[in-house]
């Protein structure tokens, strides 16, 4: 690592967030210095490369709000930019299906903001059309999203990262951020670094500062002096692979009304891009932020979770809904049971085995609310920070990277 004069910007965390915020600067001002560090040994190792692949076509997103137009917006960035990089993707389209009566009313309430949002090719379909559009799938009606689709966000960052250095930017791995301060004056900041190549604790100097540390964004917020308010609350969201079968079950997507007091989806149904189906994800409050093995518990991750007053409002607000992800990632039958309802034809003798898991970085607010948009704080005027970017944040990262960038005056 050289004496490192003082960079035009510094990213943390080498997600696809941070990676497109790179690359945005560097697009804006070719031949800017920027760095972006991570503490892991590759990039996409954290909610990146653990989530369901999909482009969200931006349904869910209270109207106005920064989800909303992110993700819209993002989507066809991501497409744009897949199909000038040659990164394999589909747009197999989403069904959002009502098994129930009682969930048409919120079928009606997502349509509304789906056209609010202007999500491209929305329509509404009846029982018959739900099976032309996925065969295996029934229901009493759906939404139709066509444009919603399928890619690998893993390898969306490695090609991010891949064009930040052709840029001239760099990608340290390895480097562990343990602080940032902003200077007087909106003059720059310092950002506290040990890792690989660093010889020991070091500092790289920025101009501007732009954090998107996902599970660990409340940390690094904290000790630059943003409020404590929210806390990241890790939430662990499991799947099961379906066997490869000739006919893959569903062409594309098929989800389940969701529940519209949580920001989470529900269990759906994917195709990925390499052919392969999963069912998931369940969504469980755990006790690290790295949980992807169940077992996995970290001391500090834990406390900081158990001492937030909003992690005991969530958990007693919403305890019937934990008792059903715990029934979840207890049996494998309860789980493949809750797919089934849209896809009858699923049972236990479809899984083949395998599991695998990523961790939402969540944001809880103290009085117990899931926060729900996207949020982003400002310390001294030049350190922005990404506070709150769960599910579509990868689908947004091109939009997000735009806005991010802007409110920190690239
Ligand atoms: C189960 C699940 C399913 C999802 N499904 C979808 C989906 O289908 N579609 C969609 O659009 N979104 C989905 N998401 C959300 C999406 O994956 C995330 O919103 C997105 O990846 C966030 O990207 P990021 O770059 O902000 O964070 P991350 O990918 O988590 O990257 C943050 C990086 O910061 C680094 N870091 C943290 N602290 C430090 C430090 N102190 N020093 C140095 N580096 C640090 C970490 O190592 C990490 O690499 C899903 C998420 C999960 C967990």
């Amino acid at each position: 690592m050289p004496g490192d004069a003082r960079h035009d910007l510094v990213v943390v965390g080498a997600g696809i967030v941070g990676l497109a915020v790179a690359r945005e600067a560097l697009l804006r001002r070719p031949g800017a210095s920027v760095v972006v560090v991570d503490k892991e040994d590759r990039v996409a190792a954290h909610q990146t490369g653990h989530n369901s692949g999909v482009v969200h076509g931006g349904i869910y997103y209270e109207p106005g709000s920064l989800k909303a137009r992110l993700c819209v917006e993002g989507a066809r960035l991501m497409y744009d930019y897949c199909e000038e990089h040659g990164i394999p993707h589909e747009r197999c389209g989403k069904l959002v299906v009502a098994v129930a009566d009682d969930e048409l009313g919120r079928l009606d309430a997502l349509e509304l903001r789906g056209r609010a949002n202007g999500v491209p090719g929305l329509r509404r379909v009846g029982a018959d059309e739900i099976r032309e559009v996925e065969p295996n799938a029934t229901g009493l009606a759906a939404l139709h999203a066509p444009n919603t689709g399928i890619v690998d966000y893993g390898a969306v960052a490695r090609a991010i990262a891949a064009e930040v250095e052709r840029l001239g930017g760099e990608v340290r791995l390895g480097v562990e951020v343990g602080g940032i301060v902003a200077e007087p004056g909106g003059d720059g900041a310092r950002v506290d670094v040990t890792g690989v190549g660093t010889g020991g604790p070091s500092v790289l100097a920025a101009r501007r500062v732009v954090v998107c540390a996902g599970l660990w964004a409340d940390r690094l917020a904290r000790g630059a002096g943003a409020p404590a308010d929210p806390r990241i609350v890790p939430f662990r969201g499991a799947y099961l692979a379906l066997r490869r079968t000739a006919e893959p079950v569903v062409r594309g997507m098929v989800y389940p009304v969701p529940d519209p007091d949580l920001p989470f989806l529900g269990v759906h149904v994917t195709k990925h891009v390499d052919g392969g189906v999963t069912l998931g994800p369940t969504a469980m409050l755990v006790p690290a932020r790295d949980a992807y093995r169940l077992r996995t518990l970290r001391g500090r991750d834990a406390w900081e979770t158990a001492t937030w007053p909003g992690t005991w409002r969530v958990a007693r607000r919403f305890w019937r809904t934990g008792a059903t992800e715990l029934r979840m990632a207890a049996s494998r039958r309860a789980f493949v049971e809750a797919a089934a309802r849209y896809v009858p034809s699923l049972t236990l003798d479809d899984l083949d085995g395998t599991t695998h898991a990523g961790v939402r970085a969540q944001a809880v607010a103290r009085d117990g609310s899931l926060v729900d948009d996207f949020v982003i704080s400002t310390t001294g005027g030049v350190v922005s920070h990404l506070r709150n970017a769960p599910s579509p944040a990868a689908t947004s990262s091109f939009a997000l990277a735009r806005e991010l960038a802007d409110r920190v005056g690239l």
